[in-house]
C-alpha cells in the first residue's frame, strides 16, 4: 500500500497542532509547528474561518495523517467500521489502533509511526513468531508482537525506548522492553488514544453527508 513521503511537518502545521509525526524532534525546541505555529503558504497568516464541511474534512485529515493511511485506505476503515455494532467513530480508532505499525508505535519500539512501518516493512517485526511485514496487519488479542533480533541494536529502537520511559504507556498492550516483546492483552481503548486530541464524530459525519 502507497504511503505519503511529502513534508510531514507542513501537516501538522496545516491541522493546528502537533500530529507527532517525527519522533524525538516532535518534543524538541526543532519541531516546526513550535516554530511556525500556523497553516504553511503565503496566506497562512491570513483570516481563517472555516465552514462546517472544511472543519470535518480537516478532523478527517487530521486522523488519516496521524496514521499515515492514505484516502482510499482510510475510507475503508470508516466502512468497516460503520458494519460493526458500536458507535462507528470509536470503532474506526480501534481499527486504526490495532494496525501492527501503531502497535509498535505505542510499545515503545519506534520514535513514530512512520518508523514503526519501516521496520515492519523490512521483515524486523515477528507476530507470534513468524515474521509479518504487512503494517497494516490488524493485531489481535492474545497474540504477541517482537522485534527480530538484528532490530534491537538499531539505533532508531534503542532510543525509542529509552524516550517511551518518559511517555504514558498504553494500557492495551503489556510491553516487555528488555526483550523487546509486547502482548495484546485487550482491545485498544477509546480514552487512550488522547494525544493529540481526536474529534472522531466529525469524521463520521464528513463521510455520511
Ligand atoms: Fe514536525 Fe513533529 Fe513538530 Fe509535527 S510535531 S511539526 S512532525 S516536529
Amino acid at each position: 500500500m502507497a504511503r505519503y513521503v511529502g513534508p510531514v511537518c507542513k501537516l501538522c502545521r496545516r491541522e493546528g497542532m502537533k500530529l507527532y509525526l517525527k519522533g524525538e524532534r516532535c518534543y524538541s525546541e526543532k519541531c516546526a509547528y513550535t516554530r511556525r505555529p500556523y497553516p504553511p503558504g503565503q496566506h497562512g497568516q491570513g483570516r481563517i474561518k472555516l465552514s462546517e464541511y472544511a472543519v470535518r474534512l480537516r478532523e478527517k485529515q487530521k486522523v488519516r495523517r496521524i496514521y499515515g493511511v492514505l484516502e482510499r485506505q482510510f475510507q475503508g476503515y470508516y466502512q468497516e467500521a460503520s458494519r460493526r455494532k458500536g458507535r462507528t467513530g470509536e470503532e474506526m480508532i480501534a481499527l486504526l489502533e490495532r494496525r501492527l505499525d501503531n502497535a509498535i508505535y505505542r510499545a515503545g519500539f519506534a520514535g513514530s509511526r512512520s518508523e514503526a512501518r519501516q521496520l515492519v516493512r523490512h521483515g524486523h517485526v515477528k507476530l507470534d513468531g513468524k515474521r509479518v511485514d504487512i503494517p497494516s496487519y490488524l493485531v489481535r488479542v492474545g497474540q504477541t508482537l517482537e522485534l527480530t533480533e538484528g532490530a534491537r541494536k538499531f539505533g532508531l529502537v534503542t532510543s525509542a525506548v529509552a524516550a517511551s520511559e518518559r511517555r504514558n504507556q498504553t494500557s492495551w498492550l503489556e510491553v516487555d522492553k528488555a526483550n523487546f516483546k509486547a502482548s495484546i492483552k485487550a482491545p485498544p481503548p477509546r480514552e487512550d488514544v488522547n494525544e493529540p486530541e481526536l474529534r472522531e464524530q466529525l469524521v463520521v459525519e464528513y463521510y455520511s453527508r
